[in-house]
């Protein structure tokens, strides 16, 4: 059984030992079906997720997405192509409304993210949240790559909890539990493609200009947005938990 919180629907999960990404990547797939979605930030964690959601569907069915911020990294679009290549499930892509990029860069320019906490948070919204929210419509249930071990506005993440900036719908974190190191094993033992920058000294990766690679010793996520205080690092796709 599981330990800390498996929020509402995790009384149904705390039957997979903490371990079973598989257990409830297929549950997840059994409750929900076709209006489950599997939102791929194209880290080793969404890339575990993607391989057990393509053997266990078939291939058929669950939509996966990824939300192309047009300021990716290009060893991103080298992992998307991978991914694309290895597994059958289509990928959608999502981009930010042209308007609103234009605007912002009319009003602020192309860096204003490092200006302010706030005018980081405006990049994100108009980036990250607003397509979210249309990759998202009519949809039951996400699966993330969401963990507690990374960091301290994940220590209670259960591996579904209801998602209340996305509607109410049900978000699903089947490597919850796991650590950095029970996470790179099982992609090894899976086999499945490893984006460049994790190689890299990049354990957590986002945008480029948003993300550096970490020291030996530093906290997990220290890489993004690196120049804000710890407390502030959310961009609002998990409320106070940052992709
Ligand atoms: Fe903008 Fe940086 Fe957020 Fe990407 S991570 S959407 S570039 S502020």
């Amino acid at each position: 059984m599981v330990s800390g919180s498996d929020s509402d629907g995790g009384a149904e999960v705390g039957a997979f030992a903490p371990e079973d990404v598989r257990g409830v990547v297929g549950w997840a797939l059994d409750k929900f079906g076709e209006r489950l979605s599997l939102a791929l930030s194209l880290g080793v964690e969404d890339s575990i997720l993607l391989h057990y959601l393509d053997e266990l569907s078939g291939g058929r069915g669950p939509r996966v997405f990824t939300l192309d911020t047009g300021r990716l990294p290009k060893e991103s679009y080298e992992q998307l192509e991978r991914l694309r290549d290895r597994y059958r499930l289509p990928i959608e892509t999502y981009f930010p409304g042209t308007i609103a990029v234009e605007d912002l860069y009319r009003r602020k320019g192309p860096l204003s993210f490092y200006n302010s906490v706030d005018d980081r948070k405006e990049c994100c919204a108009i980036r990250k949240v607003e397509p979210l929210g249309r990759a998202l419509e009519g949809q039951a249930a996400w699966l993330v790559g969401l963990r507690r071990a990374q960091g301290p506005s994940r220590a209670a993440l259960g591996r579904v909890e209801r998602d209340p900036e996305n509607g109410g719908l049900w978000k699903v974190s089947p490597l919850a539990h796991l650590s950095t190191e029970q996470t790179f094993a099982l992609a090894k033992s899976l086999d499945v493609p490893m984006h460049a920058l994790h190689l890299a000294g990049y354990p957590s990766i986002g945008c480029a200009p948003c993300t550096r690679a970490v020291e030996p010793g530093e906290p997990e996520r220290a890489g993004r947005w690196w120049w804000e205080d710890a407390a502030q690092k959310e961009c609002g796709l998990h409320g106070g938990r940052s992709q």
